[in-house]
């Protein structure tokens, strides 16, 4: 647990959420600042700063992510029609939480090329 990470205050419980699915390696949950309809983050509850940080023997982790939130995609009754996974790497990417989540986001059109 990194102490000064809001998102391992959220695994510890030490901030309060809306859970949406959680299991030993991973937690989601409804982000604060919705930018959709449906807006979860799906989160492993080990602290890793994001993407570039990730090794080789996280693969099944980072696999794990990308399967929960086709689930959760589908629960939501978002999969047929669509829905965007976003995962923010460092400051030019727009990171602003330094914990690594995925984000998923459902319920209306996006454009691309992204913003
Ligand atoms: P990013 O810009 O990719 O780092 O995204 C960070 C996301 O975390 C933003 O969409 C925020 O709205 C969201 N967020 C920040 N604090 C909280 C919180 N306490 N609970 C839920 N979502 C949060
Ligand atoms: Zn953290």
């Amino acid at each position: 647990m990194n102490e000064d990470c809001i998102f391992c205050k959220i695994v510890s419980g030490e901030i309060a959420t809306k859970k949406v699915y959680e299991d030993e390696d991973l937690l989601a949950f409804e982000d604060i600042n919705p930018q959709a309809p449906i807006h979860i983050l799906i989160i492993p509850k080990h602290h890793i700063q994001h993407l570039d940080a990730a090794s080789d023997e996280q693969k099944e982790l980072l696999g794990k992510m990308l399967l929960v939130a086709r689930d959760i995609a589908r629960q939501k009754e978002v999969a047929e029609k669509g829905y965007r996974l976003v995962l923010n790497t460092n400051p030019a990417s727009g990171q602003e939480v330094y914990h690594l989540h995925l984000h998923l986001l459902g319920g209306r059109r996006f454009t691309w090329p992204p913003g």
